[in-house]
């Protein structure tokens, strides 16, 4: 008899799969692909919405069957159907660097997928400090998530802001993003080595991407997307990885089309906000690296 049902990717799976409906856990299974899906050339990823044939529950096993549209795709991590990067800095120790988050949250704007911006270590600062940031990163076009892992703070809010979606998480190293897995998922190292045993191999011996099931619901990656970010957008992109330039070119546009906003004349965006001279140095390293782009040589 064959019995199928969709499953949703949670292992890494070039082999071997663990799924799990929306909101359910079900046991971990072990799949193989289909012939015909290896036929054409159809990859299973993390994250994909999967048809599976043949369940064995006494033997854990199945088959993919099918791979259902995805909605996105990253490659790092390869990960599918993920919505959003939750962006994770601390407020103190290490300070908050304006300018590093912004590198990163223009990295995270060029994926187009929802950025929830969540800060660390709000029990290293005072409320009026926390106050401060909020506003400012207000007025750069962001809602914070102000959390303090260590003493437990705002972390219903963050889980209400992952629920119902894949999100990817991205970051600086120091900051406390495996404290909050830890943390948002106390069995992490449990799940990690029932999944080792069931794949026969350790988790750090292959590449290994994983969601994790939240709380609240909602699935989150482990492995942290981008942490030095490099910028390698199109120069006239750029203006619209920053959502105070963006909003001003929502309904009208500068004099010349591929305007950089620099000193054309009648420009939108040019002016009085904050980050316009982030803006400038990022667009200098933008069309930098453009132009050595251009020198290299073909690959033929
Ligand atoms: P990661 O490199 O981003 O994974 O950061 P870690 O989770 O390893 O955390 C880096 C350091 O920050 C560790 O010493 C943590 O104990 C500390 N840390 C994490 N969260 C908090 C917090 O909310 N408040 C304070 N004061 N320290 C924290
Ligand atoms: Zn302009």
């Amino acid at each position: 008899a064959v019995q199928a049902n969709f499953y949703q990717v949670r292992l890494d799976l070039t082999t071997a799969v663990e799924k799990s409906q929306w909101g359910e856990t079900h046991p971990l299974l072990l799949c193989t692909r289909r012939t015909r899906l290896k036929k054409i050339g159809q990859k299973v990823m993390v994250g994909d919405q999967v048809l599976i044939e043949e369940i064995d529950l006494a033997d854990g096993r199945g088959a993919i069957a099918q791979v259902l549209p995805r909605k996105t795709e990253l490659q790092r991590p390869p990960v599918a159907n993920a919505e959003q990067i939750v962006l994770v800095f601390a407020l103190e120790e290490p300070s908050l660097d304006p300018w590093q988050l912004s590198r990163f949250l223009v990295k995270a704007e060029s994926t187009s997928l929802e950025i929830c911006l969540c800060l660390n270590k709000a029990d290293l600062i005072t409320p009026h400090q926390q106050q401060q940031w909020q506003e400012r990163l207000q007025q750069w076009g962001y809602e914070p998530v102000l959390i303090s892992v260590a003493k437990n703070t705002g972390l219903e809010q963050l889980l209400k802001r992952l629920k119902g979606k894949i999100s990817i998480l991205a970051g600086p190293s120091g900051v406390g993003k495996s404290s909050l897995i830890n943390k948002l998922i106390p069995d992490v190292e449990q799940r990690v080595n029932q999944v080792s045993g069931k794949l026969q191999r350790g988790r750090h011996t292959t590449r290994h991407v994983e969601l994790f099931q939240l709380p609240l619901g909602g699935l989150l990656a482990d492995t942290p997307g981008f942490n030095q970010p490099d910028l390698d957008c199109d120069p006239t992109e750029l203006a619209f990885y920053f959502p105070e330039a963006k909003k001003r070119l929502e309904n009208a546009h500068c004099q010349f089309n591929d305007c950089l906003h620099r000193d054309e004349p009648n420009c939108l965006v040019r002016g009085d906000w904050e980050r316009y001279e982030y803006y400038l140095k990022f667009l200098e390293e933008v069309i930098a690296f453009t132009e050595t782009v251009k020198q290299l040589p073909d690959q033929e």
